[in-house]
């Protein structure tokens, strides 16, 4: 099992569609990276990248 996983280009969350399920931003294959967010209140790199929902987020897309 293999799926490939893409990331949003406007919010870096990670996904499965070609269409952000978020915030219907473009998603790419090529990323790099991520972190899990469990509960944004409490994370640091939440705060610090910017993230306001729970979720997977890629450090990096291109
Ligand atoms: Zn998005």
């Amino acid at each position: 099992m293999s799926q490939v996983l893409r990331a949003c280009k406007v919010c870096n969350f990670v996904t499965e569609e070609s269409k952000c399920p978020r915030c219907n931003g473009e998603t790419s294959r090529e990323w790099q990276g991520y972190v899990v967010v469990i509960d944004h209140t409490k994370s640091e790199i939440a705060r610090k990248v910017g993230i306001t929902a729970n979720g997977k987020y890629a450090l990096r897309v291109r």
